[in-house]
């Protein structure tokens, strides 16, 4: 979304041809998946819609009414049948007899399951009762961001009054549950003409006698508040105007780069590896740069789905680019970060109750850099952009309250009684366990060859996230669309480089840094082969080897410390060497010494990394024929040639039966060994070697 959406109008897509001949249910999945598109009606996660749905009961074989509620959890724009839950209306209805005040909110879930219809497994969500109790057959929950603007005013309730008339009502601030249900229900019963409520700095609820009702009462609603915002605002000075301009483009990403890894290695010393999300956008760039970022950065979000993905306030760092270089804000960040931390925990101390959860990680999700841009971590990639949409969200919604009205965030004893609810602790304790490599970050040279492509696959499904780098850009290409679609696409990142050229592997460090927040696992892979007897080995043929093999592992492992030591939590670097590293092989003279320099260059590598707690080993695979593009050219006509074989296959065969194994060596075999130094499994190894080889006796190291 950019700085001007907000005055851009939501179009009606509900398609009458594809509606009809829909069931119910299916319908609703439709209407969902409408709304949950556009994220200026929705963002990421929030809201929720329902239907109440005449449905034979599987036990009685009569006619029940039914409510399909989006269950815990998802995404109304994805949303599919499953991830509804059933609820039976009547029993529902039952669960209000029992209700007996606000003390008993959270033992109320626990009896929703009383409810279910037809055994879904699907949790229901603690909006349920806000849904299950008007008494309207549909009903659309959302976030949009111009309806907070007004809910999170400090005259909301004028407002909404002053914009909808007696059509929309409103009701003050509550926490979603079983309390809240009985307002809303108390007012639709009232206001029979009404077709939904603002409430107070939270978002909105509309519904409907039919689904496209409904949902036109929901676009309708949000575009009304749209128009008002945009002409209450017109010719306003917004965020009280500019008081520190963007640098450019460039120096934004540059001056990200260099910071992301040493706040990523701050805040991930004591926990969790966190991952990193930059943003640049304009309106980012608006906030971070105005006059009014003092003021309301400290306020905090308002919507509850905002802070509990941001934390009630974002850090907000000392910058101006005009006078200053990132140099003169790193020496202030350990500081900057440690009373983010203190603040924090004063927060939990000042609201905590007897029962609450115990204190989350106290570091700041949210880091705003004026003239730079916005930097979110998280535990995972995708929760770190996401955190990043729902703070712009939070822009947005300042934005409109500020400019046509004041901007107020939630009270903090209400914002703190959401983060640390029981219930949202319950959900925190059922996410699965993270897997061995989350959190991780790897940077693979020659990424996008066989070997490359396996070993970015097998750390991608241990949870890391993965930066491949090659010079091939077409293959890179076809690489991060595979990667993308099996493991998402927040998870892998592309970047070309040539490892010889030294500007380009800084680049692409830089960019690695900005993409993912910092470095964890280095791959030296990136290589070719040659063969030539030595008095037919040209200089060039020579220096080709040397640059690509000796030099650009030098270059890639001398960027990767670089960027390990500036975030200051270690790291691994391996090098993909040769069982020819260890055995000279006859007619290939400057691939050999390459490859020995590769290993050599390991060794130093580890001594002068085991101090920073950077590891450096080797993996040396040997006759890795299917999936390696090396073997695909002139060198694997070569070998099959002076073996009279005339194909690869043959050839493979040859070099199984030369195995001490009698076996094939596969990019995946590498990949394995690759993993092991990646991982926690081999923190106490460094100057290390595994030969990948199916055994040579040759190759045996001592
Ligand atoms: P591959 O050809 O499939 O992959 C190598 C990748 O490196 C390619 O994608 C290529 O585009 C890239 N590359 C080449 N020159 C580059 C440069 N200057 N800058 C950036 N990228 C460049 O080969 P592979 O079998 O996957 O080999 C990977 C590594 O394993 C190499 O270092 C190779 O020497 C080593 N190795 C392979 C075997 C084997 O039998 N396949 C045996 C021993 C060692």
């Amino acid at each position: 979304m950019d700085a001007h959406d907000q005055v851009s109008v939501l179009e009606n897509r509900w398609d009458d041809a594809t509606a009809a001949g829909l069931s119910p249910e299916a319908l609703l999945v439709y209407r969902s998946n409408l709304l949950g598109s556009d994220k200026r009606i929705t963002n990421y996660g929030g809201g929720n819609t329902s239907s109440k749905i005449a449905m034979r009961d599987p036990l009685t074989g009569e006619t029940v009414e039914v409510l399909w509620v989006k269950g815990s959890g998802g995404d109304i724009g994805s949303i599919k049948l499953d991830g509804f839950a059933t609820l039976y209306m009547d029993k529902l209805h039952a669960l209000r007899g029992i209700y007996k005040g606000t003390d008993q909110e959270d033992e109320m879930v626990g009896l929703y399951n009383h409810c279910t219809f037809n055994l879904n497994p699907r949790a229901t969500s603690i909006d349920t009762a806000l849904h299950g109790f008007i008494n309207h057959p549909h009903v659309d929950h959302v976030h949009p961001d111009a309806i907070i603007a007004i809910a999170a005013s400090a005259d909301s309730r004028a407002l909404t009054q002053e914009i909808f008339g007696d059509e929309i009502g409103w009701v003050p601030w509550r926490r979603p549950g079983f309390e809240l249900g009985f307002w809303l229900k108390k007012f639709a019963d009232e206001n029979p003409k009404a077709k939904g409520l603002v409430l107070e700095a939270h978002g909105l609820f509309t519904w409907g006698e039919t689904q496209k009702d409904c949902y036109e009462t929901t676009v309708g609603t949000i575009n009304k508040a749209i128009a008002f915002l945009a002409e209450r605002s017109r010719g306003k000075v917004i965020f009280g105007g500019e008081r520190i301009a963007p640098a450019a483009p460039e120096e934004r990403r540059a001056v990200a780069a260099s910071l992301m890894p040493v706040i990523r290695g701050l805040i991930s010393r004591e926990g969790p590896l966190k991952l990193g999300h930059f943003d640049d956008s304009p309106e980012v760039l608006e906030f971070v740069g105005s006059k009014a970022l003092a003021a309301l950065a400290p306020l905090g979000t308002s919507c509850p789905d905002h802070f509990l993905r941001t934390k009630i306030a974002p850090l907000v760092l000392d910058f101006d680019p005009a006078t200053q270089t990132v140099a003169d804000l790193l020496p202030g960040l350990p500081a900057a970060l440690e009373t983010y931390r203190a603040g924090y925990t004063a927060y939990y101390e000042r609201c905590k109750h007897a029962n609450s959860p115990k204190l989350r990680d106290p570091n700041a999700v949210v880091y705003l850099i004026p003239g730079i841009g916005m930097l979110t971590f998280a535990a995972d990639k995708a929760t770190a952009r996401i955190a990043g949409e729902f703070y712009r969200n939070a822009i947005n919604v300042m934005r409109g309250a500020s400019t046509i009205s004041t901007y107020r965030g939630l009270p903090e004893q209400e914002a703190f009684d959401i983060e640390y609810w029981l219930l949202e602790e319950a959900k925190l304790q059922r996410m699965p366990k993270p897997r061995s490599l989350a959190g991780k970050i790897a940077f693979i040279t020659g990424g996008a060859g066989g070997i490359g492509m396996a070993s970015a696959r097998r750390l991608m499904q241990d949870g890391a996230c993965v930066m491949i780098c090659d010079i091939d850009r077409e293959v890179l290409e076809t690489s991060r669309q595979e990667l993308a679609k099996t493991f998402g696409a927040d998870t892998v990142g592309t970047v070309w480089a040539d490892v010889t050229k030294e500007d380009a592997i800084i680049a692409a460090f830089r960019e690695t840094a900005a993409t993912f927040g910092g470095l964890d696992v280095c791959v030296c892979n990136a290589g070719i082969a040659s063969a030539a007897p030595l008095e037919d080995t040209s200089l060039a043929l020579w220096q080709k080897n040397i640059d690509i093999l000796s030099t650009g592992y030098f270059l890639t492992s001398r960027e990767a410390f670089r960027l390990m030591k500036d975030q200051a939590i270690g790291g691994s670097i391996i090098m993909v060497a040769s069982k020819n590293a260890l055995v000279a092989s006859p007619g290939a003279s400057a691939y050999c010494t390459a490859k020995a320099s590769e290993l050599h260059l390991s060794r130093c590598v580890a001594l002068e990394g085991a101090p920073l707690g950077i590891r450096s080993n080797v993996v040396n695979p040997d006759a890795v024929l299917r999936g390696s593009r090396i073997w695909k050219g002139e060198w694997g006509d070569q070998r099959a040639a002076s073996y009279q074989k005339s194909s690869l296959e043959e050839l493979d065969e040859v070099y199984r039966q030369r195995s001490l194994l009698k076996r094939s060596v596969y990019p995946e075999d590498i990949a394995e060994g690759i993993a092991f130094f990646a991982s926690e499994i081999s923190s106490k190894s460094t100057g290390n070697i595994i030969n990948i080889d199916a055994g040579n006796a040759n190759a045996f190291s001592r």
